[in-house]
This record gives structure tokens, sequence and C-alpha cells, in this order.
């Protein structure tokens, strides 16, 4: 087994893959900007190495000051944890390069499925159904109008580099298409390089679910059950919860075996995520996450696995502790993000515990919620024997998370979590906009 690796990350999931890491008896190396310098993730690694100013692109998405740490250091492996550069073809392939082990799929494996246009002919190819669309990148108007009619309105323009919910604009007559093409294509060019777009039918109100992927990279693949986050701000997750309450035993099945197949004809290796959108029993494709991703906690409550462990030792050449023919899913587990609302310096914390209940985290007191990352700022997490009981611990454990100098979101997640629409389970991605006026 490896001894030593680097965590090309900050925050919350740097601190979730030290602590790994240290079960493994792995030492760490964490990198950290100059507004991180007193983060946990640099306290509790072996190993921490400033690597630039706050700016991400000057620190965190520096890929030379991150293959130059990992050598230094004498590391074996990077993990990239996720945002940043954890899809990113490029740093992997430097990482191999450098001799390194890269804690995900293979390079060529994250560009065909990086790219949400090519992902979804792949998973056609797998027998996987996908939303009606175009059958490549669009550019001009008149390929709009003849996809989008054919589709049926309303249409979806996203982005095929996209990601966080950016890049998609919704489209619901001709005249409008032009513009909106325009308007997303640009910002798909802004946010990601990449200014390439195309159209799917617009699904009205579906639900998110996703199937947690361990693959051992010689066709083994181990499927973890679905997470349900159809609760979303702005196509961003909010809340997730594992099993998903409108997922029947049958369609867990079909979905996990298109899943299954296309995973293992790629070889795939190490932690992934395959998404659907789901209407009524129907069930389409939409992309797959080609790293962990930030609602693992959830299915490792329900599979009682570490998923950052699993995907370690599967990408170190290790067998995989989980027997993907006997998976056993256990209870209901629901995650609400933890948002700051505005930077700041925490000057109290108390957090909730008793069984079943997991914090997720960076804070700490005394800690900096600074301006220039990401404003998630923890996952609270629950597991109990089923729904009801899950939803009630974590309304539970929210009433004791406790955190001065720092508003965050806890009052808004307390709402949805309560409200009767919620309770039901019978909801989709439009649950947040049916809510807003009451939150
Ligand atoms: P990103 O990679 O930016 O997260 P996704 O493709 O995963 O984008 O989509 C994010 C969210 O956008 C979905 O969970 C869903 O709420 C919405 N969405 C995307 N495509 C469609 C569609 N065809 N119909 C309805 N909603 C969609």
């Amino acid at each position: 087994m490896i001894k030593r690796l680097m965590v090309a990350n900050r925050g919350e999931i740097a601190v979730r893959i030290i602590r790994s890491c240290k079960e493994l008896g792995i030492e760490t190396v964490a990198v950290y900007s100059t507004a991180d310098k007193d983060a946990l993730h640099v306290r509790l690694a072996d190993i921490a190495v400033c690597i630039g100013p706050p700016k991400s692109a000057q620190s965190y998405l520096s890929v030379p000051a991150l293959i130059t740490t990992a050598v230094r250091t004498g590391c074996e492996a990077v993990h990239p944890g996720v945002g940043f550069l954890s899809e990113n073809s490029n740093f992997a392939r430097e990482v191999k390069k450098a001799g390194l082990i890269w804690i995900g799929p293979d390079p060529d494996v994250i560009d065909l499925l990086g790219d949400k246009v090519t992902a979804r002919d792949t998973a056609l190819k797998y027998g996987l159904p996908v939303t009606p669309g175009s059958p490549g990148p669009i550019a001009k108007k008149d390929e709009a109008v003849a996809v989008a009619r054919e589709c049926g309105y309303p249409v979806i323009i996203k982005a095929a580099s996209g990601g966080g919910g950016k890049g998609m604009r919704i489209v619901w007559k001709d005249d409008d298409l032009e513009e909106n093409l325009t308007i997303a294509s640009n910002e798909a060019l802004a946010n990601f390089s990449d200014g390439t777009v195309y159209i799917e039918k617009y699904l009205q109100n579906p639900r998110h679910v996703e199937l947690q992927v361990i693959a051992d990279g010689k066709g083994g693949v181990a499927i973890l059950g679905e997470r349900d986050c159809s609760v979303q701000r702005n196509h961003q997750k909010l809340i997730e919860e594992s099993p998903s309450p409108g997922v029947t035993p049958a369609m867990r099945d079909a979905m996990s075996s298109g899943a299954r197949n296309l995973f293992s004809s790629l070889k795939y290796c190490g932690a992934g995520t395959i998404e659907f959108l789901v209407v009524g029993e129907a069930f389409y494709f939409m992309e797959v996450n080609a790293r962990i991703q930030v609602e693992h906690p959830v299915s490792e409550f329900v599979t009682g696995t570490d998923l950052i462990r699993e995907q370690i030792l599967v990408c170190c050449g290790q067998p995989m502790t989980i027997d993907p023919d006997n998976v056993q899913l256990s209870g209901w587990s629901i995650e609400a993000r933890i948002n700051a609302l505005s930077p700041g310096k925490v000057t109290r914390l108390d957090v909730p515990g008793g069984p079943g209940v997991r914090f997720d985290s960076f804070l700490y007191t005394g800690a900096t919620v600074s301006p220039h990352y990401d404003s998630m700022v923890g996952k609270l997490i629950v597991h109990d024997s089923d729904r009801q009981k899950a939803l009630t611990k974590l309304l539970r454990a929210i009433d004791e998370l406790e955190i001065d100098g720092v508003p965050v979101n806890t009052e808004t997640q307390k709402k949805i979590l309560s409200s009767a629409i919620f309770r039901s389970g019978q909801f989709g991605t439009g649950i947040y906009a049916q809510l807003e006026a009451t939150l």
C-alpha cells in the first residue's frame, strides 16, 4: 500500500480524505493558499505546503504548484477531492506523468464522460435511455429550432462541459432560442473555457436520482444504491437522501444494470456517480461525475462503507472491500448542506451528536470562512431505520448546531425539511420553487 498521499483540495472534503488516510495508515500532505493557513485540513495533515495566494487560479487550480509539491514531498498518490481539478483530465495526466497514482479514473475515461455530449452517446451505446435532445453540439439557430420542435418545448440549453448548474438556459418558444443560445454559450465559455452547448427536452419537475458506484478498473463494479438530490436551488443541491422515496426496487435494478454495464465496459476505476432524471417510473441518463461527490456520506450510512477508503484502495490496485454482488442497503440517510450566508470568523461552534449523526465540516471555534471559496461550510448527515425517523433526527440535529460569527442557512433547511411536501416524499426538482415564498 502507498505511504503518502497529497490532497489537492481544501475545506471539508480535504478534512474528510485526511481522516480516511489516517485510518489506512497513509501519511497526508495538505496544500493551502495563504487564506487557508490556519485551516483544519492544514492542521490535520502530516505535512502542509503553501501553494499560493487566495485566488484559486493561482493556488488550488495551479497544476505546476500542485505537481511540484507532490513530487517534492515524496507523495505516491494525489487525491483531487471534489470541484477544483477533480475532473480535469489534464491534471490527471500530469499526475501520472510525474509517476504518481491518480485517485480517480483514467484521464481518457474522464474525457469520454466529462463532455456531456459524448457521455450521452456513450450511455446510449450501453443501453441507457437519455432525455430527448440534440444528437450533438448545437451552434446555429436553425438547428436549434429543428431540435426544439422535435423534442417539444420547453427545452434546456446545456453546456457540454457544464457543472455546478452553470451554463443552462430554459427556453419556451422559437423566438427565444437564438438569444439564449448565445447567452448559454458565452456563460459556458467564461466558466469552462468551452462554449459548446447542446439541447435537451426540459422535463417538468423530475426527480434527480443518482447511483453511487465503486469500480476496480478490471470490470468489477459495485453499485451502492441511489441518492435523491431533487432539493435544489438554481440547479444546485441542498438536501440529499438515500434511498430515494420515488425509486422502486424494479427501477433501481434497471438503472443499476445499465450503470454496471457502462462502468464495467469502460474499465472505470475509482468512485463515480451516474445521474438520472426520473419522471414517474421512467428514467433518463443525464451525466457521470467521474469523482467522489459532496453527498457521498448518505451512501456511506446506508451501506456501512467508507467510500474514500474504497476509492483509494481500488486506485492503488487493491481489491475493494465491498462485495459487488451483495451490497446491503440498510435504513435511511438524509444530508443537509450547511452554507455560509456571508464570510466571517467562527466565534463559537457547538456540534450535534448522538447515534446516527455526523457533521462533516472544516469549522472549529476560531476558523475563518473565506470569501474566496465555495460557501458550503459543512454537511449534517443522519441515519435511522426509516425516513420519518431520519427526518426527525435531522431536525433535532440542526437545532443542536450552533455557529456564532458566521450566519448559515439552517433556518431555510429546517423549513424545507418540515414542509408537508418534503415530508410526503412526493416531490421533484421544483420543490424549492414551490416552497420559496415560505422560506
Ligand atoms: P451540472 O453538471 O451543472 O450539475 P446537470 O446536468 O447535472 O448539471 O443538471 C443539474 C440539474 O439541472 C439537474 O439536477 C436538474 O435539476 C436540472 N436539469 C438538467 N437537465 C434537465 C432536463 N433535461 N430537464 C429538467 N431539468 C434538468
